[in-house]
């Protein structure tokens, strides 16, 4: 299967109101313009490095994500140019994002990256560590950040009513701070959740958005 069949195909099983992110990390930027041509405007990327270099080379009307682990001394880079950082993992990386996207007199989207998996190594915030922040009312002292939503990632295992699990927590901990912090805007709207083994199932679970690497460009080379 081509790229361009790929996204064709997985396109036409998506419900209307779910979000393709094409997760091209790693692809050369040929691969990207296929996906391109073939209609994808959505790209997530892992490393500032690769994202810049690439995002110098393709059309501006792509709306770039950042998907990856991001250290604080890398946001400058993309700041000019990034749609939504979806790795947020700190609030010191939050208050960088805010820094940066003044200096650039943007506003950049962010998603809250909320670690519900068995694995040590995920990134991210403890459901609990999330409430408490949105109930710390600091929020309010990030003008430059738009706070969408959250992001996260379920166990990498074939233990499907495990990934369930974890996918419904994320669901109910979304709809529960939409309701307690975000009632008056339509800004937090976001669960970014599902990835190509995982998202029909995501999907059940109410995601709004699918990263989807492998099912469109294939296995990647690190
Ligand atoms: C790489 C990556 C993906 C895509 O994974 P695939 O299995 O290739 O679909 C999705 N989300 C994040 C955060 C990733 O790092």
């Amino acid at each position: 299967m081509s790229i361009t069949q790929n996204i064709t195909r997985l396109k036409e099983s998506l419900p209307a109101d779910v979000t393709l992110v094409a997760v091209s990390k790693f692809h050369p930027v040929e691969a990207l313009k296929e996906a391109y041509d073939a209609g994808q405007r959505i790209f997530g990327e892992s490393r500032a490095q690769e994202l810049v270099a690439k995002q110098k080379q393709l059309p501006g009307d792509i709306e770039w994500h950042f998907i990856g682990p991001l250290q604080s001394n890398k946001v400058k880079d993309i700041a000019p140019f990034i749609h939504t950082i979806q790795s947020i993992d700190s609030l010191k990386l939050l208050h960088e994002v805010n820094k940066q996207a003044a200096r650039c007199k943007r506003v950049i989207r962010v998603l809250l990256e909320i670690h519900v998996a068995e694995e040590e190594s995920k990134h991210g915030f403890s459901p609990e560590e999330c409430r408490q922040l949105l109930q710390s009312g600091v929020l309010a002292e990030f003008p430059n950040v738009c706070v969408s939503g959250l992001m996260g990632m379920a166990t990498n295992t074939e233990d499907i009513a495990l990934i369930g699990r974890e996918f419904h927590l994320l669901y109910t901990l979304f709809c529960d701070l939409k309701v307690l912090y975000f009632k008056e805007s339509n800004d937090f709207r976001e669960l970014s959740m599902g990835m190509s083994h995982d998202y029909p199932l995501a999907i059940r679970e109410g995601s709004t958005m699918i990263r989807v690497g492998t099912g469109i460009f294939g296995e990647r080379e690190y």
